[in-house]
């Protein structure tokens, strides 16, 4: 079951590739993250992230330097998506990382150095693609800080729904428009609702914003009708990225009543193309708590495992980086940092709930942890938190610029990480997306 610690976890064991140990490197001999990467004009396969390398684990496959499991496992891995090696399940999981920790670790022989050494690329030098075909998108509301900022601005007498702390909502998104990090996208157009108007206009959308979330990707799945107990539920999990659930808030917000988003979700959602393995963040594994004044949940989402380990201490933060910081060199604002740890629903329940009327999971599935949100007001993982619905100002101090909602040129950069005394730093790099001008001429 996941959360047992291995020689994987061991916080002294460095690698041959130097890059791993340098300070504040998210790619550890411990971390071991996989993806999907080109050269090129050559076909994607698929890597694992070492230090400032990627380890091409095509090459790694043809070299039978792994055995059984492992190497069917890196063979499943190396393919240009990563879906049929998420479907091989926990054992094939661990196997290749033990297998890879041994080939990458300092301890490694000359010769395992020397046959490795050419199935290693600088991650500067390729291109990342989408780590799954990502044929389900399921994204959840589970913070209950981002849910009463957000409930504050659509219903203020009232700002949390009756439903949030008896099961983790969601809505079923768009599998299609989900893109790598990196990706631009053009400011949407829709119907918006002033307020006190008696009629939607359509055009570009004026309020538009990010989503600070994690994603996870679900493992081997389940059949139709079967759900997934809660105890099971956790160990399907293979990995976590980065997720940013762009959203046009006056879009959203005029159309998803009575249903849910719709074109106000739809045009984009960025992930980070590392995928970190639920094995790497076994370290970083918290107790959920929930209030004793709250409602307990239900049986079904109930388990003394996930009460145990069921929390993640994970570390985030949000920068943005608007056209002017880039000309004058600047790396850009932090607006934003909070943790994981705040979620009021955990993956497992997450996992828990989608499947528990029968709904089947398929391997590489996309689910979101909706926005993240921590208690205090900089913690906000959306802009409409922070501008308090577009009524305050959020400072970009080294630019002198202020915000309320995304201008056009604003590059929004998420980050994660995990670190404590005593375990290896895990960290999920970035993801990052621009954002340009709406197309000109939909409005004829
Ligand atoms: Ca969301």
């Amino acid at each position: 079951m996941s959360g047992a610690l291995d020689f994987t976890h061991d916080p002294a064991a460095t690698s041959w590739v130097t890059s791993a140990q340098a300070q504040g490197c998210d790619f550890t001999q411990q971390n071991l993250p996989h993806g999907v990467f080109s050269r090129g004009a050559e076909a994607a396969r698929g890597g694992v992230a070492i230090g400032d390398q990627v380890l091409d684990l095509a090459q790694v496959a043809s070299l039978g330097l792994l055995a059984g499991l492992a190497q069917q496992a890196c063979e499943a891995a190396a393919q240009g998506t990563l879906n049929a090696y998420m479907g091989m399940g926990q054992p094939a999981w661990r196997a290749l990382r033990q297998g890879l920790f041994g080939l990458l670790s300092s301890s490694a022989t000359e010769a395992t150095r020397a046959a490795l050494t050419p199935c290693l690329f600088p991650q500067s030098q390729v291109q990342m693609r989408l780590p799954v075909q990502v044929h389900n998108y399921t994204d959840f509301y589970t913070s209950l800080h981002h849910a009463n900022n957000v409930g504050r601005v659509i219903r203020p007498d009232d700002p949390l729904t009756p439903n949030f702390k008896w099961l983790p909502i969601a809505y079923h998104g768009r599998a299609s428009s989900v893109v790598t990090s990196g990706t631009a996208f053009h400011r949407p157009w829709g119907q918006a609702m002033a307020p006190g108007a008696t009629a939607p206009v359509f055009g570009p959308c004026h309020r538009l914003d990010f989503e600070l979330e994690m994603g996870f990707f679900v493992g081997p799945g389940n059949a139709l009708g079967q759900p997934l107990p809660l105890a099971q539920a956790r160990d399907q999990v293979f990995g976590m990225c980065l997720l940013n659930d762009w959203s046009a808030r006056d879009h959203q917000f005029w159309e998803m009543a009575p249903l849910g988003p719709f074109l106000g979700k739809n045009f984009c959602t960025s992930i980070s193309p590392w995928v970190v393995t639920m094995e790497a963040l076994a370290p970083y594994r918290l107790p959920f708590e929930r209030p004793a004044i709250d409602p307990q949940p239900l049986a079904y989402l109930d388990d003394a495992g996930d009460r145990a380990q069921g929390s993640l201490d994970i570390e985030l933060e949000v920068v943005l980086q608007s056209r002017l910081h880039r000309e004058r060199q600047l790396p850009g604002d932090r607006i934003s940092a909070t943790n994981f740890r705040h979620q009021y629903w955990t993956i497992g329940q997450m996992l828990a709930q989608h499947t528990v009327g029968g709904c089947n999971l398929q391997s590489g599935d996309l689910l979101g942890t909706g926005t993240i949100s921590g208690p205090t007001a900089g913690e906000a993982g959306a802009i409409v938190e922070l501008s308090q619905g577009g009524t305050r100002d959020v400072p970009l101090p080294t630019s002198g610029e202020l915000r309320r909602f995304l201008e056009d040129g604003d590059r929004v950069i998420l980050r994660g990480w995990c670190a404590k005394p005593g375990s290896a730093r895990i960290g999920f790099g970035q993801c990052s997306g621009e954002v340009l001008p709406a197309l000109p001429n939909l409005a004829s």
